[in-house]
C-alpha cells in the first residue's frame, strides 16, 4: 500500500478534537507568576464564564489540571464516604470506567446492565430509587454522552425519576463529551456533580478537567470521609475564592481556556447545538442512507450529535478500517472500545468543525471501506450527507420581531410609506 502523500492529517476521533488557531496562539505565552497581583483577572473571569456553558447560577464550577478521569474521582471523594451506596448503569466503556473507578474506591455500587447502544434506563432508575425507602442510595449516576457508542442519555428524565421518587440522593452526570455541544443544564435538571474535559467540545488540548458543583452536593461534602487531596474541592474553593489555585496552574491551558470561552460565546450556546445537531444528522445520513450501514446506537431517540458509531458489515473488522484510513488517507477515526472492539468505527464529529471538514472525514472512511472490501457504493456517503446539509440550515432560524417584518416589508416595497 502507498506510503502517506503530503497534507494535513484529519483528526475525527470524538477527542481530542482539532484546536481552533486562535486557542493554540492563545496557548503560546511566556510563563508568568501564579501568585502575581493580576492573575485573578483571568481565573476569576474563566471560572464565571464555564458557569454560563454549565447553565448554573447557583452551582460553583472547578478547574483541576488532570484529564476528564480526575474529575470523575473528585466527583466521587469529595461527597461520599466508603461503602455508600450508588446507583449506576453500564452501556459502554466509558459508563465501565467509572463504574470501576466507584468500586475501586470503596463504594457498593449496584450497576445496572445495559445493552451497548441503548442510554440510561430511566424507568429502571425510578422503580429501584422508589424501593428504596430507606434512602440507602446516596449517589446515581448516568453518563450523558456515551462516546463509545455514541449514545445521548435523557438526563432530564433522571431527574425526573429521582424527583417522582422523592429520593434525596446525588446526581452525578459525565459531560465529558457532550458539554459545549449538546443541550445540558445543570440547574434545570437538578444535577449535583458535573464532569467534564477539555479535550471535546471545549477545543482544548487534554489537561483540564472541569467539575460543576450544585449547593446540595457542596453541603455533602461537609459529612463525606472518602479520602481526597489533590482533588479536595475544599482546598480549591479556599484558593479560588481569592482568584488563585492550591497548586501550580497549567497557564498555557488556561489562556486556550480564556480564547475558547470567547469563542463559545461568539458563536452562542444554542447556535452550537444547532450545529452539532446539523452536522450530526449530515453524518448519519451518510451511515444510514449512503452506506446503507447501521450505527450503533439503537434508536434515534439515542443518537449522539457528537459521535456516530457505525458499525462494520458481518466477517469485517472495523480496526481494519481505522488502520487504512490512517495509514493510507493520513484520517483519523476512532476505535472500537472493549466489548465493541473490531465491531465498528467511530467518526467525532465535535468541537471546532464544519460540512467540509467531514466530508474529508466520510470520503475517507468510505475509500478505507471500500479499500478492504465492504461493498458501499463510491461516493454514497458523500452524496447523502450533501443532500441532508444542502437542505437544511446551520443556524437556527430566528425569531422575527414585528418591527423587523415591518422593516423588511418596507424595504421589499409592500408596505407603502
Ligand atoms: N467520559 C467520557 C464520556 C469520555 O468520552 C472520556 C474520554 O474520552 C472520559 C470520560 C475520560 O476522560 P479523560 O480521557 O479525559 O480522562
Amino acid at each position: 500500500m502507498a506510503s502517506r502523500i503530503p497534507g494535513r492529517n484529519f483528526l475525527f476521533v470524538p477527542g481530542p478534537t482539532n484546536v481552533p488557531e486562535r486557542v493554540q496562539r492563545a496557548m503560546v505565552v511566556s510563563m508568568e507568576d501564579h501568585r502575581s497581583s493580576r492573575f485573578p483577572e483571568l481565573s476569576t473571569g474563566l471560572l464565571k464564564d464555564l458557569k454560563k456553558v454549565f447553565k448554573t447560577t447557583t452551582g460553583q464550577v472547578f478547574i483541576f489540571p488532570s484529564s476528564g478521569t480526575g474529575a470523575w474521582e473528585a466527583a466521587l471523594t469529595n461527597t461520599l464516604s466508603p461503602g455508600d451506596k450508588v446507583l449506576a448503569s453500564n452501556f459502554g466503556q466509558f459508563c465501565h470506567l467509572w463504574i470501576d473507578m466507584a468500586q475501586r474506591l470503596g463504594f457498593d455500587v449496584e450497576a445496572l446492565d445495559v445493552e451497548w447502544g441503548e442510554g440510561v434506563p430511566v424507568e429502571r432508575y425510578e422503580q429501584i430509587l422508589k424501593a428504596d425507602k430507606a434512602h440507602k442510595i446516596k449517589a446515581v449516576l448516568a453518563c450523558h454522552n456515551e462516546t463509545s457508542t455514541g449514545v445521548t442519555s435523557d438526563i432530564a428524565g433522571v431527574r425526573k425519576a429521582l424527583d417522582a421518587a422523592k429520593h434525596p440522593a446525588l446526581l452525578y452526570l459525565d459531560t465529558v463529551s457532550s458539554l459545549g455541544s449538546i443541550d445540558f443544564r445543570m440547574d434545570e435538571w437538578g444535577v449535583d456533580l458535573v464532569v467534564c474535559g477539555s479535550q471535546k467540545g471545549f477545543m482544548l488540548p487534554a489537561g483540564l478537567a472541569f467539575l460543576g458543583v450544585s449547593q446540595k452536593a457542596l453541603a455533602a461534602m461537609k459529612s463525606a470521609t472518602s479520602k481526597r487531596c489533590y482533588f479536595d474541592v475544599a482546598d480549591m474553593i479556599k484558593a479560588n475564592s481569592t482568584g488563585y489555585f492550591p497548586y501550580t496552574p497549567a497557564l498555557p491551558m488556561l489562556y486556550g481556556l480564556r480564547e475558547a470561552l470567547n469563542i463559545i460565546e461568539e458563536e452562542g450556546l444554542e447556535n452550537i447545538f444547532h450545529r452539532h445537531t446539523y452536522l450530526a444528522s449530515g453524518v448519519r445520513a451518510a451511515v444510514t442512507e449512503g452506506w446503507k450501514l447501521k450505527l450503533c446506537a439503537k434508536a434515534p431517540k439515542w443518537y449522539s450529535n457528537t459521535v456516530s458509531a457505525v458499525l462494520v458489515p458481518e466477517g469485517f473488522n472495523g480496526a481494519h478500517v481505522i488502520d487504512v484510513a490512517f495509514r493510507r488517507y493520513n484520517l483519523a477515526l476512532g476505535a472500537g472500545l472493549s466489548k465493541v472492539a473490531g465491531k465498528l468505527f467511530r467518526i467525532g464529529h465535535l468541537g471546532d468543525l464544519n460540512e467540509l471538514m467531514l466530508m474529508g472525514a466520510i470520503a475517507g472512511a468510505e475509500m478505507a471501506m471500500l479499500d478492504i472490501g465492504i461493498q458501499v457504493t463510491p461516493g454514497s456517503g458523500v452524496g447523502a450527507a450533501s443532500n441532508y446539509w444542502r437542505s437544511h440550515d446551520p443556524i437556527p432560524k430566528r425569531k422575527v420581531s414585528k418591527e423587523e417584518q415591518f422593516a423588511a416589508a418596507h424595504i421589499s416595497g409592500s408596505v407603502q410609506g
